[in-house]
Formats: structure tokens, sequence, C-alpha cells
């Protein structure tokens, strides 16, 4: 069988395979890209101010209002739209 893949292993021991030059690594970018990829879009406060009620995901989000989510110190109302953006990604939206 002709493979044309190349056993890689990256700065952190992750072993994988590529057929690219392309050396980022899957697992690496799986764990800089969790599921709750949405807290990077927003501004520090407003990212600690969601971890720090326990949001971490939008399936998470998606059980707060609009209101209650704007009452957290930090949030801005310029987060919102962006909050709403991601939801909607996903299928979801803020409780009504
Ligand atoms: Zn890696």
């Amino acid at each position: 069988m002709a493979t044309n893949k190349n056993l890689r292993v990256c700065e952190k021991g992750h072993e994988f395979y590529k057929s690219s030059d392309c050396r980022s690594c899957p697992i690496c970018d799986k764990e800089n890209k969790p599921q709750s990829g949405f807290l990077s879009k927003l501004s520090s406060p407003a990212r600690n101010a969601l971890i720090h009620e326990g949001i971490e995901t939008l399936q998470e989000l998606s059980k707060y209002t609009e209101k209650e989510i704007l009452k957290l110190h930090g949030i801005g109302p310029a987060s919102i739209p962006l909050l709403r953006a991601s939801l909607e990604e996903e299928g979801l939206e803020f409780k009504k």
C-alpha cells in the first residue's frame, strides 16, 4: 500500500500523521479550540464574567436570557450581538 503520510511529532509530543507539509497538530488544534470557542471572540472582561458564572459552552449560555447576561459584571451591550450570533451558529438562542 502506497502511503504518502508521515508520522510527525509536535512540540508537545503528540504523534499524528499528515500527508502535507502542514505542521499544525490536530490534537493541539482541538485543545486550542474547545467547544467553548465562542469565548475566544469576547473581550477578556466579558469572557471572565461568563467563566466566573460557569458559562463555558453555548449550551450553558442558552439557559440564560439576554438580560441576565447583561447584568454580569464585565459584559457590555456590545457583547450581546456577538453572543447571539455564536448561539445562532449552533442553532441555539438566548432563553426567552
Ligand atoms: Zn500537539
